[in-house]
């Protein structure tokens, strides 16, 4: 076959439902494909497809093909491989998105076609097993130096607990399951297996940051975690779907970054804070590792009278930054001030996204228990 012909037919194969995303990440489109394992990926993917050669061979879309590769290509596909390479994955483990950092996404493709963990289930012990103990590096609370910590993760005690003594018997900390949440934060945290683990304590959150030398160690660390979430909202929620249950397993931060902002009198000037949107928990550090956040603002929904506004009352005077924004609460106007327009663009956004979605019902304990510390 000639290859303009040849590479009409990779075209008709591509057009094939199953290969219109990414096989790795979901992306659209894929113009790469690993010839040794039959699917089709995207660019980004293609490049970590490369850090294993002895498992995949890859190749552009654009390149010339021999009738012999398309045959391939056609035969396999992204359905079959996922019949093969999926067929065992975990309902809670996570599966990575093009957005999710590169050690993540690495981490899925290897796991899926390097130790084929989704094939044999016994491979699955570090995050199947419902206890999981090894040392993490964790970044001090106030000297901000990372020290090798033991580390029990304890279905059984529905907790995650760490130890600052080898020999110590009694942990320095014990964190419940039931608030934990995980996420990778490599450029914040400085580290390509970063991971920032925040849980409530009295109320108020409160976050560690660790990493691993080792990534498989670290996401199965991740992945450990999220069975446990699984395996706590299960008896939490008897009767709910899977599908209910797994997206409330670990949280991605809606939007962070720095702001300034005023006090409640909104006379004392603005200060420079860190910021972190999790779901409707707005909070603020004056460092993006610190230990504690120095306030919260929950942000309801406009139906219980929340509401945000670009600008700063004209009464507002001082010197900020240029681009002001107002939460209006039932309480009182929070007043906070971006650097530019693009960041106060998004920084809006974020909080339309929750004021504009009804609050359920154990929002409402959350609201009422809230306190907010100036
Ligand atoms: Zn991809």
């Amino acid at each position: 076959m000639e290859p303009e012909g040849t590479n009409r037919v990779l075209q008709d194969v591509l057009t094939r439902p199953d290969n219109e995303t990414c096989a790795d990440c979901g992306n659209p489109e894929p113009d790469w494909a690993s010839l040794t394992l039959g699917v089709f990926v995207c660019q980004a993917c293609s490049l970590l497809h490369r850090s294993i050669p002895h498992i995949s061979r890859v190749k552009s879309i654009r390149d010339t093909w021999e009738a012999s590769e398309v045959e391939i290509m056609a035969d396999l596909g992204n359905n079959a491989a996922q019949a093969k390479y999926e067929q065992n994955v975990p309902a809670f483990y996570y599966r990575p998105t093009h957005t999710d950092c590169k050690m993540l996404r690495e981490q899925w493709i290897r796991a899926k076609y390097e130790r084929n963990e989704f094939e044999f289930i016994e491979k699955q012990e570090p995050y199947t097993a419902g206890y999981r103990e090894g040392f993490l590096w964790k970044r001090g609370r106030d000297n901000g130096q990372f020290l090798s910590r033991k580390f029990i993760l304890s279905e059984r005690e529905g907790a995650l607990k760490y130890f600052n003594k080898q020999d110590a018997r009694d942990p320095k900390a014990i964190m419940k399951i039931e608030t934990l949440n995980a996420t990778f934060q490599p450029a914040k945290i400085g580290n390509p297996c970063g991971l920032q683990i925040t849980y409530l304590k009295d109320n108020s959150t409160r976050n560690i940051f660790v990493y691993h030398s080792d990534a498989k160690e670290m996401v199965d660390w991740f992945n450990a975690i999220r069975a446990a979430r699984f395996h706590y909202l299960q008896v939490a929620f008897p009767g709910a779907s899977n599908e209910e249950l797994v997206p409330k397993l670990t949280r991605n931060f809606m939007k962070e970054g720095f702001m300034e902002k005023t006090g409640p009198k909104h006379t004392e000037g603005f200060k420079k804070r860190w910021f972190t949107m999790d779901d409707r928990r707005l909070m603020y550090f004056k460092d993006p590792l610190d230990a504690y956040a120095r306030g919260e603002v929950f942000i309801g929904s406009k139906e219980n009278s929340y509401t945000v506004l670009p600008g700063l009352p004209s009464t507002i005077q001082g010197h900020h930054w240029n681009h002001g924004i107002t939460i209006v609460t039932p309480d009182r106007k929070f007043l906070f001030a971006c650097e530019t327009e693009a960041e106060q663009r998004d920084w809006i956004a974020a909080f339309q996204r929750v004021i504009n979605r009804p609050m359920r019902p154990q929002e409402y304990a959350v609201e009422a228990h809230f306190k907010h510390k100036p």
